[in-house]
């Protein structure tokens, strides 16, 4: 099916113009000229409105003095299709930056995003993906200060990318990293696996089968603020080791990373992760490990084992931590491997895939 003939739908709203009235960005759009002003003053900044912005001028200017130290990131985005179930790239373009700002013990406050766009996409779309990162920003309580657009000629891009950039303000007393794991820690995941990379799949008409399946791409910083919130009610901040969100790769490769980079071993347990049934279903067929399939609303964290049952109850009181399970620990050896016992009960070593499993999907 073309993709103007189906409606178009961001969790549930469904794209109110016809397919027949709706406006298209054409070239000119990208050109600096008068219908670039019109595209940011008619579509852009009515969604992402704000004083920073508003100003206009070639960089965002802003006062941190409040703040010592701060975490930045970037990343873009390329899913296809644009909507699937449960988010649209618009939602995902700012929850993935958001996350890798608070999985660095960060509160994001601020994001820039820049948009390629392809000639031809309709404006409605537009409107909706930016309706949706307005919704995503205010959920988040973060901020677009700075943007950009370009406007390549059909075929040079498919529909849309998004790239955003962010920065947050790293909480008093707390150091997390990938290097921080120590033998004894904990390892804690937040929920379910793989609903990201399987509900992309759904949404490309590649499972074969009708899943219903939704993407957990959801901003997680408020719950991270929570975790360093009663670590340092504990005076225990830095018994918070490690946060890290399982994108693209999924548990597997985000543990791979943390023991290669921390020296250690991490010894998990399969029988511990909690899978959606519709995800273990279509990983079954497909021939996927859902050890492997990308997360856009979860994330892993490594404690001290003192603060272990404080945060796996705080995190169960959360609807992102609803399904949240203490999944394993950190040992010494062998350094840099991730051991996994497995559901009859043997132990193999989960490796990093040597490939992109699933392409676009994030
Ligand atoms: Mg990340």
């Amino acid at each position: 099916m073309e993709m103007e003939d189906r409606p178009i739908t961001i969790t549930g709203a469904v794209c109110p113009v016809p397919v027949q009235h709706r406006d298209k960005v054409i070239l000119g759009h990208g050109s600096g000229g008068k219908l670039m002003h019109d595209l940011i003053e008619k579509t852009f900044l009515p969604q992402l409105d704000n004083p920073i912005l508003r100003a206009s001028n070639d960089a965002s200017v802003f006062d941190l003095s409040n703040a010592s130290r701060i975490a930045m990131s970037t990343d873009s985005h390329v899913v296809s299709p644009l909507f699937f179930p449960g988010g649209d790239i618009g939602r995902l373009a700012v929850c993935g930056t958001v996350n890798d700002i608070a999985m660095m013990g960060a509160k994001p406050v601020y994001l820039t995003a820049g948009f390629i766009i392809e000639e031809g996409l309709d404006l409605p779309v537009l409107d909706m993906i930016l309706t949706s990162m307005k919704v995503a920003a205010d959920e988040a309580d973060v901020r677009i200060i700075a943007g950009d657009t370009k406007v390549v000629q059909k075929g040079k891009a498919d529909g849309l990318y998004i790239n955003t950039s962010g920065i947050g303000i790293v909480y008093d007393g707390v150091r997390v990293g990938g290097e921080f794991a120590q033998p004894g820690d904990i390892v804690i995941l937040s929920g379910t696996i793989g609903d990201h990379g399987i509900a992309v799949l759904q949404a490309r008409g590649d499972l074969g089968f009708e899943a219903e399946i939704e993407s957990d791409v959801a901003p997680l910083n408020h719950v991270i603020d929570k975790i360093v919130q009663y670590a340092s009610w504990r005076n225990s901040a830095t018994g918070l080791h490690v946060f890290r969100d399982p994108t693209r790769g999924g548990l597997a490769t985000s543990l791979n990373e943390i023991a290669r980079q921390s020296r250690t071993c991490i010894s998990i347990d399969e029988n511990l992760l909690v899978t959606n049934p519709t995800v273990s279903a279509a990983c079954e067929i497909l021939g996927l490990d859902p050890v492997y399939i990308a997360n856009e609303g979860k994330f892993i964290a490594i404690v001290d084992p003192s603060l272990a049952d404080g945060i796996l109850e705080l995190l169960q009181d959360d609807p992102l931590g609803r399904n949240a399970r203490v999944i394993g620990e950190v040992k010494k050896e062998p350094a840099g491997r991730v051991l996994m016992k497995t559901s009859i009960g043997s132990t193999r070593v989960l490796d990093i895939p040597s490939g992109e499993l699933l392409p676009r999907i994030c």
